[in-house]
């Protein structure tokens, strides 16, 4: 395993100091250091940061590999600046059961480009109907500890309560997609004055308190652990202050996109900014950041949901909701929080790490600690250009806009897994 000696590098917007990684950990910080055989990068101007950590992926396999890969979407995240990601549970067939978790644990590895952490159903194909073998899929070489039907939300709360209770005997976590379907029935976009103007069927914002209401008391009277996927609406942000100021054991989520576009964007119809839950409005956006900036909502996640071309550039109503957001999430964050760097390691690194339970990341570099980091210039500013991303789909929202930021490159246990802002393998 070849050392590599980052010089004069800023860790997490501190002054700058020399990293020697060697054997898989940071083995020396200081200043002056030297080592012959290392592979020498300059990190003048460059921060570094613990490995970014996605509690939130779609990636696709099994089932529908033309659209992403275990191993295109690993890549993806790596040039993101990731080491470690969730997979969500809504590929085909649904990761229900022990086997289906342990293949795509097993095809992380061997990508060997991120950490690759299955999350399993709740219910069995997502169907909201019966539980799926939490057990199994806990006890399987996967150790799954978060469950989530993704994409659906566990309605019955009956079930809800049951699988809350199962999950409490491991200290696992029941990970909500929060949408009333009754509520929700046709829509196509956020419910506004836009959808009105439109004449397109709305996505009432109450449709997501609801539910995140309901389940932080079902969360709270079984005494389990809840996350709160995809947080979109002020309401959202007020219910979740309130659990919390109470001490219910409640995570909360938000996606790049939901922070910066609304849905004013719907107006284009171009299928590229339907997503689910949807754009929201600007009163949204300002208290999903000061919720962020103040722990109400624990991280960013990017749901990055990649879609193959047919199933997005279509009609509106007929496009498949969900957009990429892997090798740009670092990029918005800096963007909508500046360069608070304790802040984003806060909220896309440490937090996402502990509850996940992923112990070797989301941890700053430090002597001894797993060499998973990345280096990002936050000088750099690019241009996204879809057919540049290492995806397998091309369903970014930020296509053509120029962002702040670029990742140098990332670190896996002391391997680089992308070096020049390009990926190794
Ligand atoms: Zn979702």
């Amino acid at each position: 395993m070849t050392p590599y000696l980052i010089r004069n590098v800023s860790v997490v917007g501190a002054a700058p100091t020399d990293l020697l990684i060697r054997d898989g950990v940071v083995a020396e910080t200081g200043s002056g250091l030297t080592a012959p055989d290392a592979g020498v990068i300059d990190g003048t101007g460059l921060v570094a940061l613990p490995g970014l950590v996605d509690l939130h992926t779609h990636l696709r396999e099994p089932g529908r590999e033309d659209a992403e890969t275990v191993e295109s979407g690993s890549r993806a995240a790596a040039l993101g600046g990731y080491t470690a990601v969730c997979a969500m549970a809504n590929t085909s067939p649904v990761a229900d059961t022990a086997g289906v978790v342990e293949q795509v644990w097993r095809l992380g590895r061997e990508a060997g480009l991120v950490d690759v952490q299955p999350i399993g159903a709740v219910t069995v194909g997502l169907a909201g109907e019966r539980l799926a073998e939490l057990g199994a899929m806990a006890d399987s070489a996967a150790r799954v500890r978060i469950f989530s039907d993704d994409g659906h939300c566990v309605a019955d709360p009956k079930l809800m309560r049951r699988a809350l209770e199962y999950v409490k005997a491991f200290d696992g976590i029941i990970a909500q997609h929060a949408e009333e379907p009754r509520l929700t029935e046709g829509a196509q976009m956020h419910e506004g004055e836009v959808s009105t103007r439109l004449g397109l069927t709305g996505w009432p914002a109450v449709a997501e308190e609801a539910i995140i209401a309901r389940d932080v008391l079902l969360a709270e009277h079984v005494g389990s652990r809840l996350h709160v996927c995809h947080v979109s609406t002020a309401g959202s942000v007020e219910v979740l202050r309130q659990a919390k100021a109470r001490g219910v054991r409640v995570t909360a989520e938000v996606t790049p996109h939901h922070l910066l576009l609304t849905d004013a964007k719907a107006e284009t119809y171009d299928p590229v900014y339907k997503v689910n839950p949807p754009l929201r409005t600007d009163t949204d956006i300002a208290a999903l950041r000061a919720a962020l900036a103040e722990g109400v909502i624990d991280i960013v996640a990017t749901d990055h949901a990649p879609h193959a071309v047919e199933d997005k550039e279509c009609e509106w109503a007929y496009a498949r909701p969900g957009m990429l957001g892997l090798e740009t999430a670092l990029s918005i964050a800096l963007d909508v929080l500046g360069p608070e760097w304790d802040l984003i390691a806060e909220r896309m690194s440490r937090t996402p790490a502990r509850i996940a339970g992923l112990d070797s990341h989301g941890v700053d570099p430090a002597p001894g600690v797993p060499a998973n980091l990345t280096l990002v210039d936050p000088a750099a500013r690019r241009v996204i250009e879809p057919a540049d991303l290492a995806s397998r789909s091309r369903n970014t929202p930020y296509a053509r806009m120029t962002l702040p930021g670029r990742i140098v490159a990332t670190f896996l246990r002391g391997e680089p897994t992308v070096l020049d802002g390009k990926a190794v393998k």
